[in-house]
């Protein structure tokens, strides 16, 4: 999955959401966030993102960032 992180905060850009095919982009508290369950993995919307917050959940130290991701999109 891909996941959202920090420089999405306060963020006022919404390419990311546009772009995804599978619509798995939901409102947080100060952020977007990616429904890990949803999130199909094409990569689409880490080029789109105009503060390069959305990265795959393969890199180091993402796990917070994850789980948050799974919390506020599970609300829905
Ligand atoms: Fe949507 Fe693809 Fe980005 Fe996953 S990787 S959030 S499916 S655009």
């Amino acid at each position: 999955t891909y996941v959202v992180t920090d420089n999405c905060i306060r963020c006022k850009y919404m390419d990311c959401v546009e772009v995804c095919p599978v619509d798995c982009f939901y409102e947080g508290e100060n952020m977007l966030v990616i429904n890990p369950n949803e999130c199909i993995d094409c990569g689409v919307c880490e080029p789109e993102c105009p503060a390069e917050a959305i990265l795959p959940d393969t890199e180091n130290g993402l796990e917070p960032w994850l789980e948050l991701n799974a919390k506020y999109s599970a609300e829905w």
